[in-house]
C-alpha cells in the first residue's frame, strides 16, 4: 500500500490535492476499512520527512484557501506541534523509554498476549489488530478507539499499546504516537481522556463494527508532575563546519534537497554523503519486517537523491553503528559530520551517543534545523488550541 519513494509521496500527494477542502472536512473521521480511505495516508511520507509539511501545506494551499482546508491544514500542524511540545519536555520521552523497559523486563500483565494476537473477542479490537499487522497503518479514528479500548476497558498499561503501535507503524513516530497514547490516557491534557463508545464507532465504521463489553468511564490516569520545561534553542546550526565536512541523511529527515536549499552556505562544501538508518530503535522489542522494509527503502531511496559537491552519490551505510560512522568518516577524512536536527526520539538518542565518540576522532557533529521546525516549535509550549489560533500567522511565515 505505501510505497517507500518520495515520488510515491509526491504522487500520493498529488491525488489527494482535490480532496483536501471540504471534502476532508466532512469525511476524515470515517474509517472505512483498509482498501479505502478519505483521509491522505501521507503519514509514513511526512513523519520521514520524504516528504515535507511545507510541501504538503503548499500544495494544498494552492488548489484552496486557508479557510477551505483549515480542517487538513490544522491536521498536520498537530504533528508540528506534538514534535515542538515534546522537544520542550524531553523527560516525557525519556520516562516513556524507562516504563516500557520496565513493563518488558516484568510479569506480562493479564491479558496482554490476548491483545497482541488479536484474540481480545472484541471484534473490532481483533480487526485493527490485523490491519496493523497487515498493513502497518490504522485510520486516526481508530488509534484513539484502539487506545481507549486499551487503557479503559482491557485495562492494559498505555505504554505496551504505545509499543506495539511502535513497532507496527510505518509511520510510528515519538512525539506524535507517545503524547496521543498520553492523551487518550489523560496524562497530557491532565485529566481530560478520551472514551470509545460503541454508538461512535458504529457511526463512523458504517456500521462495520459495534463492539458490546466498553468501559463506560474513563478514569483519568496519573504520575509524578514533570520537571520544568525546557526552551527551544534559537540557531538553526548547531556547530562549526570545518574544511571537509560530510552529510550524513538518517530516517527523521530524508529529503536532503530541500533542507539545504535553507542553508545555502553550506550546499556546495559537502565532501561525501552517506545515509543511514536503525528502525529497531523505536522499541526494545524491534520493529514488524514491514516497518524495517519500509525506512530502509525510504533510505535506500534517499540516497539516490543525495550527491555531495562532486556529484558523487550518497554511500549507504550497513547500519547506524558510531564505529560505522566513525569508519566512514576517517575513509573520507572528514572534519565534521552534518545531519538534519533529529526531534527528541530514538535518531536524537542515536546521535546523542555518537557525537562523543566524533568528537575524540577529531570530527564535529553539526545539526541543521528545518526553518519549519525552528518557526513553530516555540508555539507548542501549552496546549493545542493556543498553538492552532496562529496557524495563519505561521502559514504566512512559512
Ligand atoms: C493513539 C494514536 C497514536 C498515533 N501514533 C502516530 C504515529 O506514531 N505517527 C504518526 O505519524 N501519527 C500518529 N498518530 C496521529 C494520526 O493518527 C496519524 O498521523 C494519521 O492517522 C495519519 O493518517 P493520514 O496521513 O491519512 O492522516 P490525514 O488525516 O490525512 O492527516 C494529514 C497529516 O496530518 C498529520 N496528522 C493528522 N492527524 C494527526 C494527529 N492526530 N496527530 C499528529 N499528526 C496528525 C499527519 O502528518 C498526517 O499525515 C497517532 C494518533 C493516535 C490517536
Amino acid at each position: 500500500m505505501f510505497i517507500p519513494t518520495r515520488a510515491a509521496g509526491l504522487e500520493a500527494l498529488a491525488e489527494f490535492v482535490p480532496v483536501a477542502g471540504p471534502d476532508y472536512a466532512r469525511d476524515r473521521n470515517h474509517d472505512l476499512g483498509p482498501s479505502e480511505r478519505a483521509v491522505s495516508g501521507l503519514s509514513p511520507y511526512l513523519r520521514h520527512r520524504l516528504v515535507t509539511e511545507h510541501e504538503v501545506v503548499a500544495a494544498v494551499l494552492d488548489r484552496h484557501s486557508l479557510q477551505a482546508a483549515e480542517k487538513f491544514v490544522q491536521e498536520v500542524f498537530w504533528r508540528t506541534y506534538w514534535k515542538g511540545w515534546l522537544e520542550q519536555n524531553p523527560e516525557v520521552w525519556r520516562r516513556y523509554r524507562r516504563e516500557v523497559d520496565e513493563l518488558a523486563a516484568g510479569d506480562a500483565p493479564a491479558g496482554l498476549e490476548a491483545a497482541l494476537a488479536g484474540q481480545t473477542g472484541i471484534e473490532a479490537m481483533d480487526a485493527w489488530v490485523r490491519e496493523l499487522v497487515d498493513t502497518g497503518y490504522l485510520h486516526n479514528h481508530v488509534r484513539m478507539w484502539f487506545a481507549s479500548i486499551w487503557i479503559f476497558t482491557l485495562e492494559l498499561p498505555w505504554q505496551l499499546g504505545a509499543d506495539f503501535f511502535h513497532r507496527h507503524l510505518l509511520d510510528g513516530d515519538a512525539a506524535s504516537n507517545t503524547l496521543s497514547w498520553r492523551w487518550v490516557a489523560g496524562l497530557q491534557t491532565r485529566g481530560k481522556t478520551y472514551l470509545a463508545s460503541a454508538s461512535n464507532i458504529s457511526r463512523y465504521t458504517d456500521g462495520r463494527f459495534s463492539p458490546e463489553g466498553l468501559a463506560t468511564s474513563a478514569r483519568a490516569l496519573d504520575e509524578e508532575p514533570l520537571p520544568p520545561r525546557t526552551t527551544v534553542e534559537p540557531g538553526d546550526v548547531d556547530g562549526t563546519v570545518g574544511e571537509r565536512a560530510g552529510l550524513l541523511v538518517h530516517e527523521e529527515d530524508l529529503e536532503p534537497a530541500s533542507l539545504l536549499a535553507e542553508h545555502p552556505s553550506l550546499a556546495g562544501r559537502l565532501a561525501a554523503a552517506a545515509v543511514s538508518s536503525d528502525p529497531a530503535g523505536r522499541s526494545p522489542a524491534g520493529v514488524s519486517d514491514a516497518v524495517a522494509a519500509f525506512t530502509s527503502g525510504a533510505v535506500a531511496d534517499a540516497a539516490e537523491r543525495t550527491l555531495d559537491a562532486t556529484g558523487r552519490g550518497a554511500r549507504v551505510l550497513s547500519d547506524a553503528a558510531p564505529s560505522t560512522v566513525v569508519d566512514w568518516a576517517r575513509s573520507e577524512g572528514l572534519d565534521a559530520i552534518v545531519v538534519p536536527l533529529a526531534p527528541v526520539g530514538p535518531v536524537r538518542e542515536r546521535l546523542d551517543a555518537l557525537r562523543p565518540v566524533l568528537a575524540s576522532e577529531g570530527v564535529a557533529l553539526v545539526t541543521l534545523r528545518r526553518r519549519w521546525d525552528g518557526v513553530a516549535w516555540p508555539h507548542a509550549s501549552r496546549g493545542f488550541f493556543p498553538f492552532r489560533e496562529r496557524i495563519p500567522e505561521l502559514v504566512r511565515q512559512l
